[in-house]
């Protein structure tokens, strides 16, 4: 077979590499080797930390860039350093290093799974990403031994390939017979297999546009150490895949990465960078007097009016904070809202708007979304080559984000079971088949829904028009009732509103087609004041990253106290059960997240009289509509 030269640098020769890698790992991974050698086969993976190798001199720099190029023969270089060095096993059971995995972590660069092409294939890359499917975890055959049905003599070992099983293409060696041969499981060797489909993390992505993914193959120890909705950088060799299509083979090549290892990056994760200057900028920013009413009016600009609802919008961004109960249970502090009103009054705008502010964002329909739904589904497909897959839903693919949710009340009716939990343990469990899992789906759900019969009627009750059940209503802190009434002066405003952004529009349209003409800035910027929000979104996504890492309010009496004596007030007023949204402590619970939140928004450590009045007037306002009159 003629080889293809992998890496075009002819210097060191094998051997030399193999020394190289011998000393590098008798000088830094003396104690994982030793620990191996211990705990074998419990423990057979030998993890090297990339960035040591880097360090290590020259020699180690020459070693890392080698590993990025031409990762196969490095493996095999590390492998050979390790058997003929005898650095874990002695002598007598040095072929046990071949059951040893190799595994490079934290790799400097990162790639978008977008940016992948042609010349990455057969390098090593290293991916960031959300998983969002995993199949169950089988055994796949690697070197096959046969029996001979006529003398029972027995085959050497048959590597085998990924997919097709290879099977003796010559006769018996000993009675040279053309006979059958049958494989003998019990002496052939097996390793552990599970696929993945990881996509590209929503905070990568600009408005609007779909992740893409990738898949993922993971083999022995890395099976089953990552569940759908985990963050992952994944290391490995990208590979490609002929397709065959109806039987022939074609040109085209599928890709895929296989693993090599597997990290689990919640905290090391990177978050929204905040710079010196940002913080400066933030700070500054958190003492504008006009701070609330600015951040309200930068959500969805184009937007006319919706002053309480985008307010409530601003508090479900910064979000209260999570609390662990002694007993291990703990207190969710993301806040869930609900926009149930007539058509075309503006929810899947201010829905789509929202993800553009969130640092992890997800937009959804409760109506098409994904084969995997809100929340996650086992199913037995295409991708799993007949296993199992778990998919996770857009919960799960939000986690510590927002999952903005149009069209709720067209949702599945098993989505709809699931979310109960989802929304209050924050956890989504599944047991189906071979598959039980427990995802997790920290996020806050911000939904909107169309009422019963599509529009409001006037003159039944409002709460009985919203297609959810009672159970499920009472998980949102805040449900805002929108009417579409005709109302002239409003109309007028709304119109003169919607025509400004379409002129805007037009004049950023000539623009672009007229770029040599003079433009008249201080006119453009004039036209386009009403339409553009008064805090940039870069900036505005800035802080609330930067307020969730660093603000954590306490309550102080006097909040505590005007927070108690509305919700005494409220099960009074609601003390007949008949509505369809009770109130409950759960209403307490809200009002202390949202009374957070409202803290947060100007930094502060403490929850004052402000934030209780602010947060029981939006209260109020839903309430007003669906738990009494
Ligand atoms: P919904 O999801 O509530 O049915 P949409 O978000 O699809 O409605 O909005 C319908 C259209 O009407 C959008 O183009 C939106 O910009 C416009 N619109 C509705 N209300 C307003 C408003 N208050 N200000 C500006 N545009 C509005
Ligand atoms: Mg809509």
């Amino acid at each position: 077979i003629p080889q293809f030269p992998e890496n075009s640098e002819p210097e060191a020769t094998v051997t030399d590499k193999a020394a190289d890698w011998s000393k590098f790992l008798k000088k830094h991974y003396k104690a994982e080797l030793g620990e191996i050698a211990r705990e074998f086969p419990y423990n057979r993976s030998l993890v090297i930390d990339y960035q040591k190798l880097e360090k290590w001199g020259k020699r180690g720099l020459l070693l890392a860039d080698e590993l990025l190029k031409n990762p196969g023969k490095v493996l095999s270089d590390v492998k050979d350093a390790i058997k003929q060095n005898n650095l874990i096993f002695t002598k007598d059971e040095e072929e046990k290093a071949d059951d040893v995995n190799v595994r490079f972590i934290r790799l400097p660069k990162k790639i978008d799974v977008r940016d992948i092409r042609a010349h990455h294939i057969n390098t090593f890359l290293s991916v960031e990403g959300i998983i969002r499917k995993t199949t169950e975890v089988r055994p796949r055959l690697t070197y096959a031994i046969f029996r001979c049905l006529n003398c029972g003599t027995l085959t050497p070992p048959y590597s085998q390939g990924f997919g097709k099983f290879q099977e003796p293409y010559r006769n018996c060696a000993q009675c040279e017979r053309q006979t059958k041969m049958e494989l003998v499981p019990q002496l052939s060797k097996f390793v552990d297999v599970q696929k993945l489909r990881i996509q590209e993390s929503p905070e990568g992505l600009r408005g609007g546009e779909q992740p893409e993914t990738l898949d993922v193959d993971l083999q022995d120890d890395l099976v089953a150490t990552a569940s759908p909705g985990d963050r992952v950088v994944i290391n490995g060799i990208l590979r490609s895949i002929q397709r065959v299509s109806q039987g022939s083979k074609s040109s085209l090549f599928d890709i895929y990465l296989e693993a090599n290892s597997l990290e689990v990056g919640e905290k090391e994760f990177e978050e929204v960078a905040i710079s010196d200057e940002d913080e400066q900028s933030i700070v500054e920013l958190s003492r504008d007097p006009e701070l609330y009413r600015k951040f309200s009016h930068s959500i969805a600009p184009s937007i006319y009016g919706n002053d309480e609802v985008k307010e409530a919008i601003s508090l479900i961004l910064f979000g209260g904070i999570v609390k662990s109960l002694p007993d291990g249970s703990h207190l969710r502090g993301d806040i869930h809202m609900l926009l149930v009103g007539d058509p075309g009054i503006a929810k899947s705008q201010m829905l789509r708007y929202v993800i553009k502010l969130s640092p992890r964002g997800i937009y959804t329909s409760g109506k098409s979304s994904t084969s995997a739904g809100l929340t996650a589904t086992a199913v037995k497909d295409e991708f799993g080559d007949g296993r199992w897959t778990l998919e996770a839903g857009a919960l799960v693919l939000a986690d510590m984000g927002i999952a903005a949710v149009d069209e709720m009340d067209k949702m599945t009716r098993d989505d709809r079971s699931s979310l109960h939990e989802a929304m209050e343990q924050q956890t989504i469990s599944i047991a189906k088949a071979g598959i039980t899992a427990t995802l997790r789906s920290r996020c806050a759900l911000l939904g909107a829904a169309n009422p019963k019969m599509g529009r409001f009627d006037e003159y039944a009750p409002i709460a009985e028009q919203i297609n959810m059940p009672p159970s499920l209503l009472s998980r949102f802190d805040l449900i805002f009732v929108m009417r579409d009434k005709p109302n002239s002066v409003l109309d007028r405003a709304i119109g003169e509103h919607i025509l400004k952004a379409h002129e805007v529009g037009e004049i950023i349209e000539h623009n672009k087609k007229n770029p040599m003409e003079e433009v008249d800035d201080d006119f453009i910027q004039e036209k386009l004041a009403p339409v553009l929000p008064e805090i940039d979104p870069l900036l505005f996504r800035k802080y609330i990253a930067y307020s969730k890492r660093n603000c954590f309010p306490l309550l102080r009496k006097e909040a505590k106290e005007k927070l108690i004596a509305y919700y005494l007030s409220l099960r009074d007023m609601a003390s007949d059960n008949s509505k369809p949204v009770p109130v409950t402590a759960r209403q307490l619970e809200a009002l202390v997240r949202l009374a957070e939140a409202s803290a947060r928004i100007r930094l502060s450590d403490e929850i004052d009289e402000s934030d209780a009045e602010r947060v029981i007037r939006i209260v109020d306002r839903c309430l007003r509509d669906v738990a009494y009159d």
